[in-house]
């Protein structure tokens, strides 16, 4: 039987009919095509007829660690790298982060609505993994907990490009996690590019036209998908 919520758009927004076929995924990395038999407003059910194994899922997983941003940016950049592939959101308060008094502004009906977001974003994209955002994380907290390979997005970093670190890092540390970590839109300190430094990250570089947060975000993603073989080779 299918949660009430579905079962309401099953039967009033999609109006399918007793016979039709609908794919359900769980967040086990299977697909399951669900014969309906049975559909009211309230109760949807009906028998599995067949599960694959998705395969739409990237092979190496990249972590976001995505400073806070202005609400509808930082929207933006869930939407948009969930549909790249992104496997997990970690939301970073860094030291140029706007402050917010309540919980870095993270109150339970905003949280509701970023995993909306992901969730709509993976389906559309038909994803079998809808990417859980985390908790809130402090700057240096986050260059404690993640593992490398990890880069950190500087717009003052000449040197080190992109393609590079990720050629260095695949070598290094076969199908771990990739994590990158994008700046606020005030940027990243010279104290926090130091301080991540020193925590075993690589800083990289997406060129020399300063990008806003959400486009070096989105970029990155997409860049960093296209060198792991993610976008159609
Ligand atoms: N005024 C800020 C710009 C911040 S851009 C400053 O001068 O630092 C917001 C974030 O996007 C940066 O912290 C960085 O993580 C990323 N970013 C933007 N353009 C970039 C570029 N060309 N290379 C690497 N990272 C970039």
């Amino acid at each position: 039987m299918l949660p009430s919520n579905i079962s309401r758009q099953i039967s009033k927004v999609l109006r399918l009919r007793s016979g039709s076929e609908i794919k359900v995924f769980d967040n086990s990395g299977w697909e399951y095509s669900i014969l309906l038999s049975e559909i009211s407003d309230t109760k949807v059910s009906g028998h599995i007829s067949s599960k694959t194994l998705g395969f739409v899922e990237t092979s190496s997983k990249v972590v976001l660690y995505q400073a806070l941003l202005k609400t509808d940016k930082f929207e933006l950049v869930l939407q948009k790298c969930t549909e790249l592939g992104v496997a997990e959101f970690i939301p970073v308060q860094c030291t140029r982060t706007i402050p917010r008094t309540d919980n870095h502004g993270l109150t339970e009906h905003r949280l509701s609505r970023w995993k909306k977001i992901v969730t709509e974003a993976a389906e559309q994209s038909g994803r079998v993994h809808v990417p859980p955002i985390q908790n809130v994380v402090e700057f240096t907290d986050a260059c404690r907990i993640v593992k490398a390979p990890a880069l950190i997005l500087s717009v003052s970093t000449d040197n080190n490009g992109l393609r590079n670190a990720l050629l260095n890092s695949k070598s290094h540390s076969k199908n771990q996690p990739i994590s990158i970590l994008v700046g606020p839109e005030g940027g990243f300190t010279e104290d926090d590019i130091n301080y991540a430094r020193r925590s075993g990250l690589i800083d990289i570089s997406l060129g020399h036209r300063v990008l806003r947060a959400e486009t070096a975000a989105i970029t990155a993603v997409s860049a960093t998908m296209y060198e792991l073989g993610e976008l159609g080779g």
